[in-house]
């Protein structure tokens, strides 16, 4: 069985896989339980200076990314068939969620375009199906970081990479709720003890006041997600 593998379109390829090569995720890399490719954008760039942008048609600050550019690498580096998900990250995209995440976990992989400077040429957007993804409503200055957020994320949750954590079935968004809070020790830091129900050794206790505890603090700081939570 092929890894679940991801394929990354980039002018800054050696950004990859960066932090994903730390830790879990990087130990998964190196096990082969997944894959990354980091593809440059510029060698498909127009030109003795390989241009990969113009300026915005219409005048304004900033330039835009060729559409002929980014369609001739999707082409080389993505040839159809190809069953993964045509991401390109952006501002303007459904803004991530962890089901979302979930889903393309479990499926082949992503193949993921990151925009540069004002962003991408819009037709190029339609011309090869490409899916536009947020990661939160501020703007960075590229999508590489967008897509080792959305990498980090999907990683995690593949077969094999967390080990024995119990794949954060009980993890804030996987229920709907924010998590309960944690403790370890020592038992009594600066005057403040651990919540003596964590140590009664009672689990019915102990999960219900983990569920009272994340319900109240879904409804102090996020009471949108209660409102989208399923009856
Ligand atoms: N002019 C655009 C912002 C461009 S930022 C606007 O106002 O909407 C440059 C690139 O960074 C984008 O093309 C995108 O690939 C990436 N990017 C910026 N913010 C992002 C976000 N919140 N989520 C995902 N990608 C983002």
């Amino acid at each position: 069985m092929t890894p679940w593998s991801a394929s990354v379109i980039t002018l800054f390829p050696d950004m990859f896989p960066g932090p994903l090569g730390f830790s879990l995720a990087g130990e998964a890399l190196r096990r082969g339980l997944w894959q990354l490719e980091a593809h440059d954008l510029r060698a498909f760039g127009r030109g003795r200076h390989r241009a990969v942008d113009d300026t915005p048609a219409g005048g304004g600050a900033g330039m835009v990314l060729r559409a002929d550019v980014m369609a001739d690498a999707i082409d080389a580096h993505w040839p159809l068939p190809d069953a993964r998900p045509r991401l390109l990250l952006s501002p303007r995209g459904a803004p991530l969620t962890q089901a979302m995440v979930r889903h393309w976990a479990q499926g082949p992989g992503l193949a993921l375009l990151c925009g540069r400077f004002e962003g991408v040429d819009e037709r190029v957007i339609a011309a090869r199906d490409l899916v536009e993804v947020s990661i939160g409503d501020y703007i960075l200055s590229g999508g590489e970081m967008a897509a080792l957020t959305l990498l980090d994320a999907c990683v995690r949750l593949l077969p094999g990479v967390m080990g024995a954590a119990a794949s954060g079935d009980d993890e804030s968004f996987e229920t709907g709720l924010l998590e309960y809070p944690h403790f370890t020790r020592p038992v009594d830091f600066e005057g403040h003890t651990i919540p003596a129900v964590l140590r009664s050794g009672d689990h019915g206790r102990i999960a219900r006041w983990r569920k009272e505890q994340a319900e109240a603090i879904t409804r102090a700081r996020r009471p949108d997600l209660l409102a989208r939570r399923e009856p």
